[in-house]
């Protein structure tokens, strides 16, 4: 029992679990291998949101059935959202599956990895801080949700919201920044909720206020937000605190007020419109992105217009526009009609990706001419690749390394996705909202 293999599918949140179960492994002595075929643990972390995603996961686990059969003492686990409270389902499917795991749930299957190598796994494995994290690393600081949209399998596959300590958040950003990540992303399905279910209720503002002293982070991100807990605090927190980004993720996910209410969102469009701008007034240079869920059921083509109108009224920086697919024990799959064609879905996906595809192209052509710092995360195809402080790709070409450098690049040209740039010999303006 000497390798592992792990593959992920599904958001930052299945992303950061895989890492830490990956500092487990790393700290029982295991080695990470690129392919499943040479691993002696292969690990399926699963992603239910989409059919898409769902489908993958399916696929991948039938592939495992004669790796199994090849090496029967290989260990599979499968872990993640695909896994409900009750997996016979699952392993009527998959016999050869090993373990079933929830998110997070990693006991039962270092209790088996533990039990082979004939070690107590509970006295080898300390934090499960990432061991060789990217400049950029995620940090999940609240798990669940207590939410339910009525479109969402999150609630019943994660659990309630439940928040990590402010010291335990701390401690793993101090052990992270001692490893050399200069950006953290402090994850949660409702980022913004954090601290309410907590003692002293530190608030999301609270923690920032505690990470932005820690010694060697440049950059402290967090997603994903909910409109409802956006608290004025937070956003002046992010105003104000120098080692915050001026981004903001903000699923609004539809237009219309009456399906907003059917997918219980909690608030209504001119809700949405007003924190929007109650955040760019308070926060200068803001970047907003959101998240939006078209041919949701019973939409209709008005109900869809309201939802184009609102994103070219609102003109927020990044939309991710996904068409609506029933999801077996939602509220929606138990009480709605998901009775639009495909073909119109697609059609709504497409004439909103074409809007804010038109809504980049102006925002980022703005930027030409200034001069943004960069967090430089690595090279892509000869050049370096980083982010500016509002999340935006930027390229730029030079021969000496940059890696988890700060650096000022003067921006050249633009795209709707990316921007290209040249190295700043001169800082001319390296925060552009100059809070340092
Ligand atoms: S807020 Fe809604 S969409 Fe987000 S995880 Fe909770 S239930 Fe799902």
């Amino acid at each position: 029992m000497n390798s592992y293999y792990l593959w992920t599918i599904g958001c930052q949140m299945n992303t950061a679990d895989s890492e830490r179960l990956g500092a487990a492994f790393d700290q029982l002595g295991l080695q990470a291998v690129e392919k499943a075929t040479d691993a002696d643990v292969i690990v399926l972390n699963s992603c239910v949101v989409r059919q898409g995603a769902e489908d993958k996961v399916a696929s991948n686990l039938a592939w495992m059935a004669p790796l199994k059969k090849q090496q029967p003492e290989r260990i599979v686990a499968l872990m993640g959202c695909m896994v409900g409270p009750n997996s016979d389902d699952l392993a009527r499917r998959f016999p050869y599956v090993d373990v079933f795991m929830r998110p997070q749930q990693f006991e039962p299957l270092l209790e088996m990895v533990g039990g082979r190598l004939g070690v107590d796994w509970e006295g080898c494995v300390g934090p499960l801080t990432p061991t060789r994290p990217d400049v950029s690393c995620h940090v999940p600081i609240i798990h669940g949700c207590d939410l339910m949209c009525t479109f969402c399998i999150i609630p019943y596959r994660r659990g309630r919201q439940v928040s990590r300590p402010v010291e335990e958040v701390a401690e793993e950003v101090e052990i992270l920044a001692s490893r050399g990540v200069k950006e953290v992303t402090l994850l949660g399905q409702t980022v913004d909720a954090y601290g309410h279910d907590l003692p002293e209720n530190p608030g999301l503002a609270g923690l920032f206020a505690r990470l932005n002293d820690i010694d060697g982070i440049e950059r402290i991100r967090f997603l994903t937000s909910h409109p409802k807990f956006m608290t004025q605090d937070i956003i002046q927190a992010v105003a104000d605190l120098p080692k915050v980004c001026e981004h903001i993720n903000l699923p609004v996910q539809a237009g219309d007020d009456q399906v907003l209410d059917q997918m219980r969102r909690h608030y209504h469009r001119a809700d949405y419109i007003e924190l929007v701008g109650r955040i760019r007034e308070t926060v200068p240079g803001v970047a907003i992105n959101t998240d939006i869920i078209v041919g949701f059921p019973g939409e209709t083509e008005e109900q869809f217009q309201q939802t184009l109108d609102l994103l070219s009224e609102l003109r927020l920086d990044k939309v991710h526009c996904a068409a609506y697919s029933t999801r077996p024990g939602t509220i929606a799959s138990r009480t709605m009609d998901d009775g639009l064609s495909e073909d119109e879905k697609t059609s709504r996906r497409q004439r909103v990706d074409r809007l804010q595809e038109e809504v980049q192209t102006e925002i980022n052509a703005r930027l030409v001419g200034t001069y943004q710092e960069i967090l430089v995360e690595g090279r892509q195809r000869g050049k370096w690749q980083g982010r500016t402080r509002s999340h935006k790709l930027v390229f730029f070409e030079d021969e000496a390394c940059y890696l988890g450098q700060l650096v000022t690049v003067k921006i050249e040209r633009s795209s709707p996705w990316s921007l290209q740039g040249t190295l700043a010999v001169e800082a001319k303006l390296v925060n552009p909202r100059g809070k340092n």
